[in-house]
C-alpha cells in the first residue's frame, strides 16, 4: 500500500514498478514514468500535489474521514465555498501547466457519487453509501489519485446497450459470484487513467430495465487483473522523442488520453457502488456533467498562458503597443473571463443535496461548457494572428544548433535587438503546442467533446430553460394574462428559484 502521498515526487515514485498493460505504437510499454511521451502527463498530475504543498488554502481539504489534509481532489464538497474553491484550483493548475492536468473526471465522479448512493439507499434500503465513504476513506489514507471511466465506445448510437450486437461496447456485468462481479467492455479516451491510481468505473447515460447489467458502479485498481490501456497518440507527440526541449513547445506538461479494455475484470461487492439500480444512472450522469462542465474553467487558466504568449510574442515582435493588438488581447481575455465567470457562477448557485454534498448549478455550468466548445478556438485564432506565419514555417531545434546554419537562423529571425532569437523560437512554439500541437488536445478538441459534445450540452439547457414560466412573464406584461397570474418568488422550480434564492 505504501506511504501517504504528498508531494509531487512522492506521487512520480508512487507510479513506478507498477505491472499494467499499456501498448504505445505497437508495443508494451515497461517503463511508463520515464517514457518521453507519457512523462510530461505524469508531470501535470503531480503539479496537483505540488500545489497542495505550496497552496493548501487553495489545493487541500481536511479529510472528515481521516482527520488529515488531503487533495481537494478528493474533497466531498459540503459548501459553494468548496465548489468555488474546487474551480479557483483548476485555474491555477491550468496556468500552471498549459496542459490537461487529468485528475476532475475523479473528483466530479466522487461527489456525484456521493450523494447518488445516499439516494439510493433511501430507496432501496442498500449500503452503497457506506461502501463508498469506506473507499474514500481508503483514498484519502494514502491520498491517491482517482481516476473516473464514463464514456463507453458505444457502438452503434442508434441502438441502446442491450441492443447491441456486440454487448461489450457498453461496459456490463458479465458474470457474478458471492464476492463480487466481473465486467467486460471499454472506455475510450480516458483522461489520466494510467496516472491514476484507482479507476471509477460507472454507466455513460440513461439505461432502461432491459439495460440492468450495464448499471454498474464500482471502483477497481487501475493495476486490476484484466485491464489494458492502449495510448492515445497526439498531434506532434514525436516531438518528445527528438530529444530537444524547445520543439515540442511545452517540454515538461502534457494530458494523456487512453482506451480501457475491460475483459472480465473483478469488483468485490465492497467495492461496488450500483449493481442493477439503472433507474439511477441518468441521475449519476446528469449529476457528474453538472459537476464536470464547469470544472471546464480549467481552460481559462490554460488560455491565461496562450493569452501570456500572444502578449509576449507581440512584444518580441516590437509592436506590444500597437491599437489593433492591444484589442486583440482584450478580446481574448474577455472571452477567457466569460469561461471562468460562468463557471464559478455554477459552482456559487450551488445547493445542499440529501446527503449533504453540494451539488452546483446544472443549467450554468452546462452554459460554461458550452462557451469552452467555442471560445477557446477564438481565442487560439487571435493567439496565432498575433504570432505570424512564421509559428508554423520555423526551422527545427536541430537547425537553430546547428554550426552553419544555426548562425543563419539567429541572424534571420531576429526581431527586437534585446530579444534572442531562441527565445522568439520558443514563444512560437509555445503557441504551436497549445493550438496545433500536443495541448491542443486539451485545449481545443478536448474542449469541443470532451464532458459531453456540445450538442449535449444544448439538451441540457433545453430542458432546463423553464419556457412555461418565460411565457408567462411575456403574456402578463403584454395583457394577454392578468395580472395576478404571476409566478410567485416561492413557486418558482429548478433554475429559477435557485437564481432568486437569498443565500442564508
Ligand atoms: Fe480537469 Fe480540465 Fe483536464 Fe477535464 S480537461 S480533467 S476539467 S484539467
Ligand atoms: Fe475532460
Amino acid at each position: 500500500m505504501g506511504e501517504k502521498i504528498v508531494t509531487g515526487q512522492d506521487y512520480i515514485d508512487s507510479l513506478k514498478g507498477r505491472d499494467l498493460q499499456v501498448y504505445l505504437f505497437g508495443e508494451r510499454v515497461e517503463d511508463i514514468v520515464n517514457h518521453p511521451i507519457m512523462r510530461p502527463s505524469i508531470n501535470a498530475v503531480a503539479e496537483t500535489y505540488d500545489l497542495g504543498v505550496t497552496a493548501p488554502e487553495l489545493a487541500t481539504v481536511i479529510s472528515p474521514f481521516t482527520g488529515e489534509s488531503v487533495s481537494r481532489f478528493l474533497g466531498i464538497c459540503t459548501s459553494t465555498d468548496d465548489l468555488v474553491l474546487q474551480n479557483k484550483m483548476q485555474r491555477k493548475l491550468g496556468q500552471n501547466t498549459g496542459t490537461c492536468f487529468q485528475r476532475c473526471v475523479g473528483m466530479d465522479a466522487s461527489n456525484a457519487l456521493y450523494s447518488v448512493t445516499f439516494e439510493m439507499d433511501e430507496k432501496y434500503g442498500s449500503d452503497y453509501h457506506d461502501r463508498f465513504k469506506q473507499f474514500l476513506t481508503e483514498m484519502h489514507t494514502y491520498n491517491y489519485v482517482v481516476g473516473g471511466a464514463m464514456t463507453d465506445v458505444k457502438g452503434d448510437r442508434s441502438k441502446a446497450p442491450h441492443e447491441q450486437s456486440d454487448q461489450d461496447l457498453f461496459v456490463h456485468i458479465v458474470d457474478k459470484d458471492e464476492q463480487g462481479v466481473y465486467i467486460s467492455g471499454a472506455k475510450a479516451h480516458q483522461t489520466g487513467c494510467i496516472n491514476s491510481h484507482w479507476m471509477l468505473v460507472m454507466p455513460t447515460m440513461r439505461l432502461s430495465e432491459a439495460d440492468k447489467s450495464f448499471a454498474i458502479v464500482g471502483a477497481v485498481p487501475v493495476d486490476a487483473e484484466g485491464i489494458t490501456y492502449i495510448y492515445g497518440r497526439q498531434s506532434c507527440d514525436l516531438r518528445a522523442m527528438e530529444g530537444g526541449h524547445i520543439d515540442t513547445g511545452n517540454n515538461l506538461y502534457g494530458g494523456q488520453e487512453a482506451m480501457v479494455i475491460f475483459d472480465r475484470v473483478f469488483i468485490p461487492n465492497e467495492l461496488i457502488f450500483m449493481n442493477g439500480e439503472y433507474d439511477f444512472a441518468a441521475m449519476l450522469v446528469e449529476r457528474f456533467t453538472a459537476y464536470h462542465r464547469r470544472s471546464y474553467v480549467c481552460k481559462s487558466g490554460v488560455g491565461d498562458v496562450l493569452i501570456g504568449a500572444a502578449a509576449s510574442i507581440a512584444e518580441m515582435n516590437g509592436v506590444p503597443k500597437a491599437s489593433h493588438i492591444k484589442d486583440k488581447l482584450v478580446e481574448m481575455t474577455h472571452l477567457n473571463e466569460t469561461i471562468y465567470a460562468t463557471g464559478i457562477a455554477s459552482s456559487y448557485q450551488g445547493y445542499p443535496t440529501d446527503s449533504g454534498c453540494f451539488l452546483c448549478d446544472d443549467m450554468i455550468s452546462n452554459v460554461c461548457k458550452h462557451h469552452v466548445t467555442k471560445l477557446p478556438y477564438e481565442i487560439a485564432r487571435l493567439s496565432q494572428d498575433l504570432a505570424g506565419g512564421i509559428m508554423v514555417t520555423l526551422p527545427s531545434e536541430k537547425d537553430l544548433n546547428h554550426p552553419k546554419i544555426g548562425a543563419l537562423i539567429k541572424k534571420y529571425l531576429k526581431a527586437k535587438d534585446d530579444v534572442s532569437t531562441e527565445d522568439r523560437i520558443k514563444m512560437l512554439r509555445l503557441i504551436e503546442n497549445m493550438t496545433l500541437g500536443r495541448n491542443a488536445v486539451g485545449y481545443l478538441t478536448e474542449s469541443m467533446h470532451g464532458a459531453g459534445s456540445p450538442q449535449a450540452q444544448r439538451i441540457q439547457i433545453g430542458r432546463a430553460m423553464q419556457l412555461e414560466y418565460k411565457k408567462r412573464l411575456s403574456k402578463v406584461l403584454s395583457g394577454i394574462e392578468p395580472e395576478d397570474s404571476r409566478v410567485a418568488l416561492d413557486e418558482l422550480t429548478g433554475y429559477f428559484a435557485r437564481v432568486f434564492s437569498i443565500p442564508k
